[in-house]
Protein backbone atom coordinates (compact mmCIF):
# COMPACT_ATOMS: atom_id res chain seq x y z
CA UNK A 1 0.00 0.00 0.00
CA UNK A 2 1.39 3.22 -0.97
CA UNK A 3 1.76 6.13 2.00
CA UNK A 4 -0.75 8.65 2.56
CA UNK A 5 2.29 11.62 2.00
CA UNK A 6 2.71 10.01 -1.25
CA UNK A 7 -0.88 10.99 -2.23
CA UNK A 8 -0.27 14.30 -0.92
CA UNK A 9 2.51 15.01 -2.40
CA UNK A 10 0.95 13.59 -6.06
CA UNK A 11 -1.58 15.99 -5.36
CA UNK A 12 0.29 18.57 -4.95
CA UNK A 13 3.00 18.06 -8.00
CA UNK A 14 -0.26 17.43 -10.00
CA UNK A 15 -1.55 20.41 -9.13
CA UNK A 16 1.53 22.45 -9.71
CA UNK A 17 2.84 20.82 -13.03
CA UNK A 18 -1.20 20.94 -14.43
CA UNK A 19 -1.11 24.61 -13.75
CA UNK A 20 2.17 25.34 -15.13
CA UNK A 21 1.32 23.05 -18.25
CA UNK A 22 -1.62 25.37 -18.73
CA UNK A 23 -0.07 28.92 -17.94
CA UNK A 24 3.00 27.68 -20.41
CA UNK A 25 0.85 27.09 -23.20
CA UNK A 26 -1.58 29.77 -22.37
CA UNK A 27 1.15 32.24 -22.52
CA UNK A 28 3.33 30.96 -25.45
CA UNK A 29 0.22 30.90 -27.31
CA UNK A 30 -0.78 34.47 -26.38
CA UNK A 31 2.89 35.46 -27.28
CA UNK A 32 2.61 33.75 -30.98
CA UNK A 33 -0.57 35.59 -31.21
CA UNK A 34 0.36 38.91 -30.84
CA UNK A 35 4.12 38.74 -32.87
CA UNK A 36 1.87 37.14 -35.61
CA UNK A 37 -0.50 39.94 -35.87
CA UNK A 38 1.95 42.16 -35.59
CA UNK A 39 3.66 40.35 -38.47
CA UNK A 40 0.65 40.89 -40.13
CA UNK A 41 0.10 44.08 -39.70
CA UNK A 42 2.85 45.11 -40.70
CA UNK A 43 2.67 43.58 -43.85
CA UNK A 44 -0.86 44.50 -44.15
CA UNK A 45 0.69 48.23 -43.84
CA UNK A 46 3.52 47.76 -46.33
CA UNK A 47 1.65 46.52 -49.11
CA UNK A 48 -1.32 49.05 -48.66
CA UNK A 49 1.51 52.05 -49.08
CA UNK A 50 2.49 49.80 -52.38
CA UNK A 51 -1.05 49.84 -53.45
CA UNK A 52 -1.13 53.92 -52.24
CA UNK A 53 2.00 54.36 -54.51
CA UNK A 54 0.49 52.75 -57.61
CA UNK A 55 -2.61 54.25 -57.34
CA UNK A 56 -0.60 57.56 -57.60
CA UNK A 57 1.54 56.64 -60.03
CA UNK A 58 -0.34 54.07 -62.41
CA UNK A 59 -1.86 55.88 -65.55
CA UNK A 60 -1.94 53.40 -67.39
CA UNK A 61 -4.62 51.22 -65.79
CA UNK A 62 -7.89 52.18 -64.34
CA UNK A 63 -8.33 52.05 -60.46
CA UNK A 64 -10.41 48.92 -61.27
CA UNK A 65 -7.88 47.18 -62.52
CA UNK A 66 -5.39 47.83 -60.08
CA UNK A 67 -7.37 47.40 -56.93
CA UNK A 68 -8.07 43.79 -58.34
CA UNK A 69 -3.89 43.10 -59.45
CA UNK A 70 -2.97 44.44 -55.57
CA UNK A 71 -5.70 42.66 -54.16
CA UNK A 72 -5.04 39.28 -55.40
CA UNK A 73 -1.73 39.90 -54.54
CA UNK A 74 -1.65 40.97 -51.12
CA UNK A 75 -4.48 38.49 -50.61
CA UNK A 76 -6.44 41.03 -49.40
CA UNK A 77 -9.89 43.28 -50.46
CA UNK A 78 -8.05 46.35 -51.36
CA UNK A 79 -10.59 49.45 -51.73
CA UNK A 80 -10.16 52.94 -53.25
CA UNK A 81 -12.13 56.33 -51.73
CA UNK A 82 -12.35 59.75 -52.59
CA UNK A 83 -12.56 62.26 -50.07
CA UNK A 84 -15.78 62.01 -49.55
CA UNK A 85 -15.55 58.33 -48.45
CA UNK A 86 -17.13 57.25 -51.73
CA UNK A 87 -15.92 53.84 -52.74
CA UNK A 88 -14.09 54.58 -56.25
CA UNK A 89 -13.04 50.97 -56.72
CA UNK A 90 -13.35 48.16 -54.77
CA UNK A 91 -11.30 44.42 -55.89
CA UNK A 92 -14.20 42.39 -54.56
CA UNK A 93 -17.72 44.22 -55.30
CA UNK A 94 -18.97 46.76 -57.43
CA UNK A 95 -18.35 50.17 -56.17
CA UNK A 96 -21.73 51.35 -56.95
CA UNK A 97 -23.32 49.21 -54.92
CA UNK A 98 -20.85 49.88 -51.82
CA UNK A 99 -22.13 52.21 -49.28
CA UNK A 100 -20.10 55.39 -48.36
CA UNK A 101 -16.78 54.54 -46.18
CA UNK A 102 -16.46 58.01 -44.60
CA UNK A 103 -17.17 56.68 -40.89
CA UNK A 104 -14.83 53.70 -41.33
CA UNK A 105 -12.29 54.54 -38.68
CA UNK A 106 -9.23 53.92 -40.75
CA UNK A 107 -10.83 55.35 -43.17
CA UNK A 108 -11.51 58.66 -41.60
CA UNK A 109 -7.85 58.65 -39.98
CA UNK A 110 -6.27 58.23 -43.81
CA UNK A 111 -8.70 61.39 -44.84
CA UNK A 112 -6.88 63.13 -42.67
CA UNK A 113 -3.64 62.02 -43.48
CA UNK A 114 -2.48 59.66 -41.20
CA UNK A 115 -2.26 55.68 -41.06
CA UNK A 116 -5.28 54.59 -40.15
CA UNK A 117 -5.73 50.73 -38.55
CA UNK A 118 -8.92 49.01 -37.31
CA UNK A 119 -9.75 45.69 -36.28
CA UNK A 120 -13.61 44.37 -36.36
CA UNK A 121 -15.84 42.22 -38.23
CA UNK A 122 -16.86 42.56 -41.37
CA UNK A 123 -20.56 43.87 -42.31
CA UNK A 124 -20.48 41.92 -45.11
CA UNK A 125 -18.87 38.67 -44.17
CA UNK A 126 -19.15 38.31 -40.75
CA UNK A 127 -15.35 37.82 -40.20
CA UNK A 128 -12.88 39.43 -38.04
CA UNK A 129 -10.80 41.81 -40.28
CA UNK A 130 -7.63 43.85 -39.94
CA UNK A 131 -7.89 47.02 -42.21
CA UNK A 132 -5.27 49.40 -43.06
CA UNK A 133 -5.88 52.50 -44.97
CA UNK A 134 -3.62 55.25 -46.18
CA UNK A 135 -3.83 58.67 -47.96
CA UNK A 136 -3.34 59.40 -51.45
CA UNK A 137 -4.23 62.38 -53.35
CA UNK A 138 -7.65 62.43 -54.29
CA UNK A 139 -8.73 60.27 -51.38
CA UNK A 140 -7.31 57.02 -49.71
CA UNK A 141 -6.63 53.28 -50.34
CA UNK A 142 -7.16 50.62 -47.67
CA UNK A 143 -6.87 47.12 -47.59
CA UNK A 144 -8.74 44.47 -45.87
CA UNK A 145 -7.36 40.96 -44.44
CA UNK A 146 -9.19 38.53 -42.95
CA UNK A 147 -7.84 37.69 -39.44
CA UNK A 148 -9.62 33.76 -40.34
CA UNK A 149 -5.96 33.22 -41.90
CA UNK A 150 -4.22 33.83 -38.81
CA UNK A 151 -6.45 30.91 -36.83
CA UNK A 152 -5.23 28.29 -39.97
CA UNK A 153 -2.02 29.83 -39.43
CA UNK A 154 -2.39 29.42 -35.48
CA UNK A 155 -3.86 25.75 -35.30
CA UNK A 156 -0.72 23.89 -35.61
CA UNK A 157 1.01 25.81 -33.08
CA UNK A 158 -1.98 24.83 -30.54
CA UNK A 159 -1.17 21.00 -31.91
CA UNK A 160 2.27 21.24 -31.16
CA UNK A 161 1.90 23.22 -28.56
CA UNK A 162 -0.73 20.74 -26.92
CA UNK A 163 1.85 17.81 -27.46
CA UNK A 164 4.39 19.16 -26.39
CA UNK A 165 2.60 20.30 -22.84
CA UNK A 166 1.04 16.70 -22.26
CA UNK A 167 4.44 15.27 -22.96
CA UNK A 168 6.31 17.34 -20.38
CA UNK A 169 3.24 17.16 -18.44
CA UNK A 170 3.56 13.41 -18.62
CA UNK A 171 7.51 13.49 -17.90
CA UNK A 172 6.55 15.49 -15.03
CA UNK A 173 4.30 13.21 -13.34
CA UNK A 174 6.60 10.51 -13.54
CA UNK A 175 9.39 12.25 -12.09
CA UNK A 176 7.50 13.47 -9.37
CA UNK A 177 5.90 10.28 -8.18
CA UNK A 178 9.32 8.82 -8.57
CA UNK A 179 10.05 11.59 -6.08
CA UNK A 180 7.29 11.14 -3.80
CA UNK A 181 7.37 6.88 -3.82
CA UNK A 182 10.82 7.71 -2.39
CA UNK A 183 9.79 10.21 0.10
CA UNK A 184 7.01 8.53 0.84
CA UNK A 185 9.14 5.16 1.60
CA UNK A 186 11.83 7.30 3.88
CA UNK A 187 8.96 8.50 5.75
CA UNK A 188 7.13 5.39 6.14
CA UNK A 189 10.79 4.07 7.46
CA UNK A 190 10.33 7.11 10.09
CA UNK A 191 7.06 6.23 11.15
CA UNK A 192 7.53 2.31 11.42
CA UNK A 193 10.50 3.27 13.51
CA UNK A 194 8.56 5.81 16.10
CA UNK A 195 5.77 2.56 15.95
CA UNK A 196 8.18 0.07 17.49
CA UNK A 197 9.76 2.31 19.91
CA UNK A 198 6.21 3.30 20.93
CA UNK A 199 5.32 -0.03 21.24
CA UNK A 200 8.76 -1.09 23.47
CA UNK A 201 11.20 -1.81 21.51
CA UNK A 202 14.21 0.12 22.54
CA UNK A 203 16.23 -1.60 19.85
CA UNK A 204 14.82 -0.35 16.81
CA UNK A 205 16.88 2.18 14.56
CA UNK A 206 16.23 3.94 11.04
CA UNK A 207 19.91 3.45 10.61
CA UNK A 208 19.44 5.98 7.43
CA UNK A 209 22.79 6.79 5.21
CA UNK A 210 21.13 10.30 3.88
CA UNK A 211 22.83 13.55 4.96
CA UNK A 212 19.70 16.05 4.39
CA UNK A 213 17.19 17.07 6.26
CA UNK A 214 14.93 13.78 6.46
CA UNK A 215 18.41 11.78 7.15
CA UNK A 216 19.60 14.20 9.98
CA UNK A 217 15.52 13.73 11.59
CA UNK A 218 16.45 10.28 11.62
CA UNK A 219 20.14 10.07 12.83
CA UNK A 220 18.71 12.25 16.04
CA UNK A 221 15.99 10.33 16.55
CA UNK A 222 18.75 6.92 16.33
CA UNK A 223 20.50 8.67 19.07
CA UNK A 224 18.05 9.54 21.16
CA UNK A 225 16.83 6.17 21.16
CA UNK A 226 20.12 4.75 21.78
CA UNK A 227 20.27 7.45 25.11
CA UNK A 228 16.90 6.32 26.01
CA UNK A 229 17.97 2.14 25.59
CA UNK A 230 20.88 2.75 27.32
CA UNK A 231 19.31 4.95 30.42
CA UNK A 232 16.81 2.24 30.61
CA UNK A 233 19.42 -1.05 31.08
CA UNK A 234 20.82 1.34 33.67
CA UNK A 235 17.80 1.45 35.32
CA UNK A 236 16.84 -1.91 34.95
CA UNK A 237 20.64 -2.93 36.43
CA UNK A 238 19.92 -0.83 39.96
CA UNK A 239 16.25 -1.75 40.17
CA UNK A 240 17.88 -5.05 39.91
CA UNK A 241 20.23 -4.67 42.53
CA UNK A 242 17.57 -2.76 44.14
CA UNK A 243 15.56 -6.20 44.03
CA UNK A 244 18.47 -8.41 45.09
CA UNK A 245 18.83 -6.36 48.17
CA UNK A 246 15.47 -6.01 49.22
CA UNK A 247 14.89 -9.59 48.75
CA UNK A 248 18.33 -10.44 50.85
CA UNK A 249 16.67 -8.36 53.46
CA UNK A 250 15.36 -10.54 57.17
CA UNK A 251 12.61 -7.35 57.36
CA UNK A 252 9.59 -7.92 54.68
CA UNK A 253 8.71 -5.13 52.38
CA UNK A 254 5.92 -4.28 50.17
CA UNK A 255 4.71 -1.38 47.97
CA UNK A 256 1.02 -0.32 46.95
CA UNK A 257 -0.04 2.24 44.48
CA UNK A 258 -2.95 5.03 45.54
CA UNK A 259 -5.57 2.32 45.29
CA UNK A 260 -3.95 0.41 47.80
CA UNK A 261 -3.02 -2.45 44.99
CA UNK A 262 0.23 -4.51 45.61
CA UNK A 263 2.76 -3.10 43.41
CA UNK A 264 6.02 -5.14 44.13
CA UNK A 265 6.47 -7.21 47.38
CA UNK A 266 10.00 -8.79 48.38
CA UNK A 267 10.41 -12.17 49.21
CA UNK A 268 10.30 -11.86 53.09
CA UNK A 269 6.92 -10.28 52.58
CA UNK A 270 6.37 -13.60 50.63
CA UNK A 271 7.31 -15.98 53.29
CA UNK A 272 5.77 -14.08 56.14
CA UNK A 273 2.03 -14.46 54.70
CA UNK A 274 0.04 -17.42 53.67
CA UNK A 275 -1.82 -15.90 50.52
CA UNK A 276 1.29 -14.65 48.45
CA UNK A 277 0.78 -11.20 47.31
CA UNK A 278 -0.57 -10.86 43.86
CA UNK A 279 0.93 -8.30 41.71
CA UNK A 280 -1.96 -5.67 41.27
CA UNK A 281 -3.92 -7.28 43.29
CA UNK A 282 -5.78 -5.50 46.80
CA UNK A 283 -3.13 -5.67 49.40
CA UNK A 284 -6.43 -6.53 51.88
CA UNK A 285 -6.19 -10.00 50.33
CA UNK A 286 -2.63 -11.31 51.65
CA UNK A 287 -2.75 -9.10 54.70
CA UNK A 288 -6.23 -8.33 56.88
CA UNK A 289 -4.31 -6.79 60.03
CA UNK A 290 -5.90 -3.77 60.52
CA UNK A 291 -3.00 -1.85 62.04
CA UNK A 292 -0.81 -2.59 59.09
CA UNK A 293 -3.48 -1.36 56.76
CA UNK A 294 -4.23 1.60 58.01
CA UNK A 295 -0.23 3.22 58.53
CA UNK A 296 0.19 1.96 54.90
CA UNK A 297 -3.44 4.00 54.41
CA UNK A 298 -2.21 7.01 56.35
CA UNK A 299 0.97 7.00 54.46
CA UNK A 300 -0.31 6.87 51.29
CA UNK A 301 -3.25 9.61 52.44
CA UNK A 302 -1.38 12.23 53.66
CA UNK A 303 2.28 11.59 52.26
CA UNK A 304 3.73 10.66 55.88
CA UNK A 305 6.23 8.46 57.18
CA UNK A 306 3.73 6.13 59.52
CA UNK A 307 4.22 3.36 62.39
CA UNK A 308 2.55 0.73 63.86
CA UNK A 309 2.41 -2.49 65.35
CA UNK A 310 0.45 -5.50 64.12
CA UNK A 311 0.48 -8.65 66.11
CA UNK A 312 -2.38 -10.25 63.90
CA UNK A 313 -0.31 -10.61 60.64
CA UNK A 314 1.61 -14.22 61.79
CA UNK A 315 -0.38 -15.68 64.87
CA UNK A 316 1.81 -14.95 67.98
CA UNK A 317 4.47 -12.32 66.27
CA UNK A 318 4.61 -9.03 66.88
CA UNK A 319 6.01 -6.74 63.95
CA UNK A 320 6.99 -2.93 63.61
CA UNK A 321 5.56 -1.58 60.64
CA UNK A 322 6.82 1.83 59.05
CA UNK A 323 4.75 3.20 55.90
CA UNK A 324 6.56 5.56 54.29
CA UNK A 325 5.01 7.49 51.15
CA UNK A 326 6.59 7.07 47.62
CA UNK A 327 6.92 9.68 45.47
CA UNK A 328 4.56 9.11 42.84
CA UNK A 329 1.58 8.14 44.85
CA UNK A 330 0.87 4.87 46.90
CA UNK A 331 3.40 3.68 49.64
CA UNK A 332 6.09 1.31 50.90
CA UNK A 333 6.07 -0.57 53.82
CA UNK A 334 8.61 -2.13 55.97
CA UNK A 335 7.73 -5.09 58.30
CA UNK A 336 9.93 -5.60 61.26
CA UNK A 337 9.71 -8.86 63.82
CA UNK A 338 9.81 -7.58 67.10
CA UNK A 339 9.11 -10.78 68.48
CA UNK A 340 12.64 -11.53 69.86
CA UNK A 341 13.59 -8.71 70.96
CA UNK A 342 10.38 -7.89 73.16
CA UNK A 343 10.76 -11.67 74.40
CA UNK A 344 14.14 -10.23 75.64
CA UNK A 345 12.96 -7.20 76.68
CA UNK A 346 10.08 -8.98 78.59
CA UNK A 347 12.47 -11.08 80.36
CA UNK A 348 14.92 -8.33 80.74
CA UNK A 349 11.89 -6.48 83.14
CA UNK A 350 10.72 -9.46 84.70
CA UNK A 351 14.19 -10.59 85.73
CA UNK A 352 14.52 -6.65 87.06
CA UNK A 353 10.82 -6.58 88.29
CA UNK A 354 11.67 -10.04 90.10
CA UNK A 355 15.25 -8.67 91.70
CA UNK A 356 13.79 -5.78 93.09
CA UNK A 357 10.41 -7.45 94.69
CA UNK A 358 12.82 -10.29 96.09
CA UNK A 359 15.26 -7.83 97.24
CA UNK A 360 12.28 -5.84 99.23
CA UNK A 361 11.61 -7.91 102.53
CA UNK A 362 15.50 -7.97 102.87
CA UNK A 363 16.10 -4.74 102.92
CA UNK A 364 12.97 -3.88 105.10
CA UNK A 365 14.12 -6.08 107.62
CA UNK A 366 17.65 -4.58 107.82
CA UNK A 367 16.07 -1.16 107.87
CA UNK A 368 14.23 -2.53 110.36
CA UNK A 369 16.66 -3.95 112.54
CA UNK A 370 18.63 -1.22 112.02
CA UNK A 371 16.47 1.40 113.59
CA UNK A 372 15.59 -0.97 116.36
CA UNK A 373 18.90 -0.94 117.43
CA UNK A 374 19.10 2.76 116.99
CA UNK A 375 16.42 3.10 118.85
CA UNK A 376 18.53 1.40 121.44
CA UNK A 377 19.69 3.05 124.72
CA UNK A 378 23.47 0.68 124.73
CA UNK A 379 24.87 1.87 121.86
CA UNK A 380 28.43 3.99 121.76
CA UNK A 381 28.62 6.91 119.37
CA UNK A 382 30.77 4.72 117.57
CA UNK A 383 28.46 2.04 116.57
CA UNK A 384 25.45 4.57 115.50
CA UNK A 385 27.31 6.45 112.86
CA UNK A 386 27.65 2.70 111.44
CA UNK A 387 24.48 2.11 111.92
CA UNK A 388 23.51 5.46 110.17
CA UNK A 389 25.09 4.89 107.24
CA UNK A 390 23.40 1.17 107.26
CA UNK A 391 19.95 2.70 107.83
CA UNK A 392 20.73 5.61 105.13
CA UNK A 393 22.02 2.77 102.46
CA UNK A 394 19.17 0.32 103.20
CA UNK A 395 16.51 3.13 102.30
CA UNK A 396 18.92 4.70 98.99
CA UNK A 397 18.76 0.40 98.17
CA UNK A 398 14.67 0.34 99.19
CA UNK A 399 14.07 3.58 96.90
CA UNK A 400 15.91 1.85 94.10
CA UNK A 401 14.04 -0.89 94.23
CA UNK A 402 10.81 0.91 94.34
CA UNK A 403 11.45 2.83 91.73
CA UNK A 404 12.85 -0.27 89.21
CA UNK A 405 9.71 -1.90 90.51
CA UNK A 406 7.38 1.03 89.33
CA UNK A 407 9.56 1.37 85.90
CA UNK A 408 9.15 -2.35 85.02
CA UNK A 409 5.53 -2.14 85.73
CA UNK A 410 4.83 0.85 83.54
CA UNK A 411 7.73 0.23 80.66
CA UNK A 412 5.52 -3.61 80.53
CA UNK A 413 2.43 -2.27 79.93
CA UNK A 414 1.07 -4.41 82.69
CA UNK A 415 0.44 -1.49 85.05
CA UNK A 416 -3.19 -0.25 84.28
CA UNK A 417 -4.23 3.11 84.17
CA UNK A 418 -7.18 3.91 85.70
CA UNK A 419 -8.28 6.93 82.58
CA UNK A 420 -10.46 9.71 83.88
CA UNK A 421 -12.01 12.70 82.49
CA UNK A 422 -9.52 15.55 84.47
CA UNK A 423 -9.28 18.94 84.61
CA UNK A 424 -5.74 19.93 83.99
CA UNK A 425 -6.16 22.74 86.68
CA UNK A 426 -7.06 20.11 89.33
CA UNK A 427 -4.10 18.37 88.30
CA UNK A 428 -2.16 21.53 89.25
CA UNK A 429 -3.47 22.28 92.47
CA UNK A 430 -3.12 18.27 93.61
CA UNK A 431 0.55 18.98 93.15
CA UNK A 432 0.51 22.24 95.15
CA UNK A 433 -1.65 20.70 98.15
CA UNK A 434 1.06 17.96 97.87
CA UNK A 435 4.36 19.61 97.61
CA UNK A 436 3.61 23.13 98.89
CA UNK A 437 5.44 22.38 102.20
CA UNK A 438 8.32 20.59 101.22
CA UNK A 439 9.39 23.06 98.58
CA UNK A 440 8.91 25.14 102.09
CA UNK A 441 11.20 22.72 103.41
CA UNK A 442 13.51 23.38 100.98
CA UNK A 443 13.20 27.31 101.13
CA UNK A 444 11.29 27.72 97.92
CA UNK A 445 8.11 28.72 96.67
CA UNK A 446 5.77 26.78 94.63
CA UNK A 447 3.37 28.59 92.64
CA UNK A 448 1.00 27.57 89.82
CA UNK A 449 0.18 29.54 86.89
CA UNK A 450 -2.38 29.60 83.95
CA UNK A 451 -4.26 26.73 85.64
CA UNK A 452 -7.26 28.07 84.13
CA UNK A 453 -5.26 27.88 80.13
CA UNK A 454 -6.24 24.11 79.64
CA UNK A 455 -8.45 21.64 78.90
CA UNK A 456 -9.67 18.83 80.08
CA UNK A 457 -7.46 15.53 79.92
CA UNK A 458 -7.65 11.65 79.84
CA UNK A 459 -5.44 10.94 82.51
CA UNK A 460 -4.69 8.70 85.96
CA UNK A 461 -4.39 11.27 88.44
CA UNK A 462 -2.44 8.62 90.94
CA UNK A 463 0.70 8.51 88.20
CA UNK A 464 0.33 12.13 87.19
CA UNK A 465 1.00 13.20 90.51
CA UNK A 466 3.76 10.52 90.23
CA UNK A 467 5.45 12.76 87.14
CA UNK A 468 4.94 15.99 89.12
CA UNK A 469 6.42 14.68 91.70
CA UNK A 470 9.44 13.35 89.99
CA UNK A 471 9.77 16.83 88.42
CA UNK A 472 8.81 18.82 91.31
CA UNK A 473 11.87 17.18 94.06
CA UNK A 474 14.22 17.44 91.23
CA UNK A 475 13.40 21.27 90.60
CA UNK A 476 13.71 21.82 94.22
CA UNK A 477 16.68 19.39 94.87
CA UNK A 478 18.78 20.19 91.92
CA UNK A 479 17.21 24.16 91.64
CA UNK A 480 15.43 26.02 94.17
CA UNK A 481 16.85 27.02 97.28
CA UNK A 482 15.27 30.68 97.55
CA UNK A 483 13.90 30.74 94.20
CA UNK A 484 10.41 30.16 92.90
CA UNK A 485 9.30 26.33 90.98
CA UNK A 486 6.51 27.55 89.08
CA UNK A 487 3.17 24.70 87.80
CA UNK A 488 1.39 25.37 84.66
CA UNK A 489 -0.41 24.38 81.89
CA UNK A 490 -1.49 25.71 78.32
CA UNK A 491 -3.34 23.87 75.61
CA UNK A 492 -1.66 21.81 73.06
CA UNK A 493 -2.59 20.42 69.51
CA UNK A 494 -4.51 17.49 70.97
CA UNK A 495 -4.89 18.36 74.42
CA UNK A 496 -2.77 19.98 77.55
CA UNK A 497 0.81 20.57 78.29
CA UNK A 498 1.96 20.75 81.57
CA UNK A 499 5.18 22.65 82.62
CA UNK A 500 7.43 22.69 86.12
CA UNK A 501 9.84 25.20 85.58
CA UNK A 502 12.67 26.27 87.52
CA UNK A 503 15.27 29.29 87.74
CA UNK A 504 18.04 26.98 89.08
CA UNK A 505 21.76 25.99 87.24
CA UNK A 506 19.97 24.68 84.24
CA UNK A 507 21.21 21.79 82.32
CA UNK A 508 23.89 22.13 79.18
CA UNK A 509 22.31 21.21 75.80
CA UNK A 510 24.47 18.36 75.54
CA UNK A 511 22.97 16.36 78.32
CA UNK A 512 18.95 16.93 77.24
CA UNK A 513 18.59 14.53 74.92
CA UNK A 514 19.76 11.99 77.41
CA UNK A 515 18.15 13.04 80.16
CA UNK A 516 15.19 10.33 80.01
CA UNK A 517 17.61 7.49 80.08
CA UNK A 518 17.28 5.57 83.26
CA UNK A 519 20.83 6.00 85.71
CA UNK A 520 21.52 9.14 83.36
CA UNK A 521 22.14 11.83 85.84
CA UNK A 522 24.19 14.98 84.79
CA UNK A 523 25.97 15.36 88.38
CA UNK A 524 26.34 11.94 89.89
CA UNK A 525 27.83 12.94 93.16
CA UNK A 526 25.17 15.51 93.31
CA UNK A 527 22.29 12.94 92.56
CA UNK A 528 23.09 10.30 95.29
CA UNK A 529 23.97 12.69 97.78
CA UNK A 530 20.72 14.20 97.52
CA UNK A 531 18.95 10.55 97.30
CA UNK A 532 18.74 10.56 93.87
CA UNK A 533 17.75 7.02 91.88
CA UNK A 534 18.38 8.37 88.60
CA UNK A 535 15.20 6.77 87.38
CA UNK A 536 12.95 9.67 87.98
CA UNK A 537 12.65 11.28 84.60
CA UNK A 538 12.55 7.76 82.78
CA UNK A 539 9.72 6.76 84.80
CA UNK A 540 8.02 10.44 84.10
CA UNK A 541 8.75 9.65 80.80
CA UNK A 542 7.24 5.94 80.39
CA UNK A 543 3.97 7.27 82.68
CA UNK A 544 3.69 10.16 79.84
CA UNK A 545 4.01 7.49 77.01
CA UNK A 546 1.53 5.03 78.46
CA UNK A 547 -0.87 8.22 78.22
CA UNK A 548 -0.09 8.57 74.57
CA UNK A 549 1.63 12.19 75.50
CA UNK A 550 5.24 13.13 75.37
CA UNK A 551 7.75 14.80 77.33
CA UNK A 552 10.88 17.20 76.87
CA UNK A 553 13.14 19.37 78.85
CA UNK A 554 14.48 22.75 77.50
CA UNK A 555 17.16 24.50 79.72
CA UNK A 556 20.41 26.52 79.70
CA UNK A 557 23.53 26.68 81.59
CA UNK A 558 22.39 29.32 84.45
CA UNK A 559 18.72 30.19 83.15
CA UNK A 560 16.54 27.43 85.04
CA UNK A 561 15.38 24.91 83.46
CA UNK A 562 11.55 23.21 81.88
CA UNK A 563 10.19 19.88 81.57
CA UNK A 564 6.98 19.45 79.49
CA UNK A 565 5.04 17.28 78.96
CA UNK A 566 1.59 16.54 76.86
CA UNK A 567 -1.60 15.12 78.08
CA UNK A 568 -4.44 14.52 74.88
CA UNK A 569 -8.59 15.62 75.36
CA UNK A 570 -10.54 13.12 76.51
CA UNK A 571 -12.23 11.63 73.43
CA UNK A 572 -15.61 13.84 72.24
CA UNK A 573 -13.38 17.15 73.58
CA UNK A 574 -11.71 19.49 71.44
CA UNK A 575 -8.11 20.73 73.10
P1 LIG B 1 17.74 11.66 89.97
O1 LIG B 1 17.16 10.59 90.79
O2 LIG B 1 19.23 11.61 89.88
O3 LIG B 1 17.20 12.99 90.22
P2 LIG B 1 16.28 11.93 87.51
O4 LIG B 1 16.00 10.94 86.43
O5 LIG B 1 15.12 12.49 88.20
O6 LIG B 1 17.32 11.25 88.48
O7 LIG B 1 17.12 13.09 86.87
C1 LIG B 1 18.21 12.82 86.04
C2 LIG B 1 19.26 13.89 86.11
O8 LIG B 1 18.78 15.09 85.52
C3 LIG B 1 19.57 14.31 87.49
O9 LIG B 1 20.56 13.50 88.05
C4 LIG B 1 20.03 15.73 87.35
O10 LIG B 1 21.40 15.77 87.09
C5 LIG B 1 19.29 16.23 86.14
N1 LIG B 1 18.14 17.09 86.49
C6 LIG B 1 16.85 16.71 86.58
N2 LIG B 1 16.05 17.76 86.88
C7 LIG B 1 16.87 18.86 86.97
C8 LIG B 1 16.65 20.25 87.26
N3 LIG B 1 15.43 20.71 87.50
N4 LIG B 1 17.73 21.06 87.24
C9 LIG B 1 18.96 20.59 86.95
N5 LIG B 1 19.24 19.28 86.70
C10 LIG B 1 18.19 18.42 86.71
Amino acid sequence: MRSRIFFKLMFVFLLVIGASAIALQWTVHAVWERTLREQIERNLRQKTLMLAYRVEADRQHSLGDIVAQEGQAAGARATVVDPTGKVLADSEADPSVIENHSQRPEIIAALSGKVGVSERSSQSFGVPFLYVAVPVSGGAVRLAYPLTEMETTDRPLAVALFWGSLATFVFAVIVAAAASQYLGRRLERIVNFAERVAGGDLTARIASTSTDEIGQVAAALDKTTRGVEEGYARVQTSQRELETLLNSMQDAVIAVDVDGRVQWANRGMNRLVPRTPRLNAPLIDSVRDPDFLDAIRKAARDQVVTSARSNTIVVGRIFDVTAAPMAGGGAVAVLRDLTETERMEKSRRDFIANVSHELRTPLTSIQGYTETLLDGALVDNHVRDFLEIIRKNAARMSRLTEDLLTLARVESGEHRFDMQRVSAEELLQDALESFREVARSYGAELVVENAAGASNVNADREAIHQIFSNLIENALKYAASGKKVILGARSAERGAEFYVRDFGPGISSEHLPRLFERFYRVDKARSRESGGTGLGLAIAKHIVLAHGGTIRAESELNHGSSFFFTLTAPEGDSA
